[in-house]
């Protein structure tokens, strides 16, 4: 059927392992922002004066419940990111809709995108444009052309176009797409790329499959893979329906082409091994695949607009999408989460050696006060034993002197008896 590459969102789908993983990251660091809130709580209790906790001590544990907060904030943002590159007019706003399944940015002779434009995610009703710190509405493509046409735009100008994310699955995966101008214009290539592409997960080039690899196109993605370690790379040859009409030398022109694409993967950039640059090669045409996809394929006649073989391109493009899916979740796994999880790990591990600190400096309190509890004790002890030696001494001491008394007195009372 023509509409074979609907189907493509299964529930399976390899964009769900970031919004798993994700969802487990955060709960992670609800958890770690419930022990930071404890372990502030009980030592906010505890007066410096003490000796028990310092003033830095308490700072520092202040400065986690922050760190922590930042963390969240920037995981809540966390998207994936794919950002298409190439030659104006080889296809990359049409490869954009066909992905999205819908016409949202315009394309066209007439139109040339000479700004980027990040296609993203919103939870409104409706789609909106912002520039800057401008938003306005919109309410239909047409409109959103006119908007991207006047404005009056720098090449590394950035517009947001945030769409409805009930409207497209990919959006509602957090997926972010950036549409780029054209590398053939003139342009600072190491501004675009600190810009807007240093988070980028995946890099797609639209190459246009009726001619070879341009020079401009080559060295863009030289300038690319010297400022980000291996990037992630997908080539599409667009416009593969123009074999359509050259049928004998179809297979020829494809070998060729993937021949030359694969040793610019893995001999020029070396960012794949030729096994791996096989699979980030494809032979699609956007233009068929969005008509497929959107709502004009319910009016158009299958003769009108496809040529033969279109079934087969519009398969390769699902391929296409399915190794995206897949390749763009793991890289934004890995590098995003894997630094939050870092991060989550070393701010435990520092409160935990702040809480043992704590801990060895009240108990090295604990012990001292036992010690002198036990020194007083000790001589009381002695004082006592003291005391009741004198108490004896004094007795006998009164015992003998009552006696010399008594002795005393009765012997003067003999010496009077014996006078009278
Ligand atoms: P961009 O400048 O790279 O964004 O290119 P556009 O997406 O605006 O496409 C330029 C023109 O090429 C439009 O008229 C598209 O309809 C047409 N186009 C895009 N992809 C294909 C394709 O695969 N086959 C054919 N025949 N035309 C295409």
């Amino acid at each position: 059927s023509r509409k074979l590459g609907n189907g493509r969102q299964s529930p399976t789908s390899p964009l769900k392992l970031f919004g798993q993983a994700k969802k487990k990251i955060n709960d992670i660091f609800v958890e770690i922002n419930g022990y930071v809130d404890e372990s502030n709580g009980f030592l906010g209790g505890l007066d410096d004066k003490d000796d028990i906790i310092s003033k830095d001590q308490k700072d520092k544990t202040q400065s986690y419940a922050d760190k922590v907060k930042g963390i969240r904030e920037i995981l809540n943002r966390d998207r994936m990111k794919v950002a298409f590159f190439g030659r104006t007019s080889n296809g990359k706003s049409t490869v954009i809709n066909a992905m999205l399944k819908s016409k949202i940015l315009p394309s066209g002779i007439g139109h040339t995108t000479n700004c980027f434009v990040q296609v993203e995610g919103t939870d409104n009703q409706e789609g909106y444009i912002m520039q800057g710190d401008n938003q306005e509405s919109v309410h239909s493509v047409k409109q959103l052309a006119h908007a991207l046409c006047d404005a009056k735009l720098d090449v590394d100008t950035l517009i947001r176009v945030c769409w409805p994310k009930e409207k497209c699955s990919l959006l509602r995966d957090d997926v972010v797409l950036v549409d780029s101008p054209g590398i053939d214009v003139s342009a600072d290539i190491d501004t675009w790329i600190d810009k807007f592409c240093l988070d980028a997960d995946v890099f797609v080039l639209v190459a246009n499959a009726e001619s070879t690899l341009m020079v401009t196109e080559k060295s863009f993605f030289h300038r690319v893979s010297s400022r980000l370690s291996k990037p992630n790379i997908f080539i599409l040859n667009n416009r593969w329906d123009a074999s359509a009409s050259e049928p004998e030398m179809m297979e020829e022109v494809r070998q060729q082409h993937m021949t030359r694409t694969v040793e610019f993967l893995v001999d020029e950039l070396k960012v794949n091994k030729p096994a791996e640059a096989e699979d980030r090669v494809f032979f699609v045409s956007a233009r068929e695949a969005l008509i497929s996809r959107s709502n004009e394929a319910a009016a158009a006649t299958p003769n009108s607009h496809f040529l033969d073989g279109y079934q087969g391109r519009l398969f390769e493009f699902c391929s296409f999408e399915r190794k995206f899916e897949e390749c763009i979740s793991q890289s934004a796994v890995q590098t995003k989460f894997a630094q939050h999880a870092d991060n989550g790990k070393s701010i435990t591990a520092e409160l935990r050696q702040v809480m043992a600190e704590v801990c060895d400096s009240a108990s090295d309190k604990r012990t001292n006060t036992q010690q002198l509890l036990e020194e007083t004790r000790d001589r009381l002890d002695f004082v006592d034993k003291q005391l009741s030696l004198m108490e004896t001494e004094i007795k006998d001491k009164i015992v003998t002197m009552a006696e010399d008394v008594e002795y005393k007195v009765s012997s003067a009372l003999m010496d009077e008896i014996r006078r009278l």
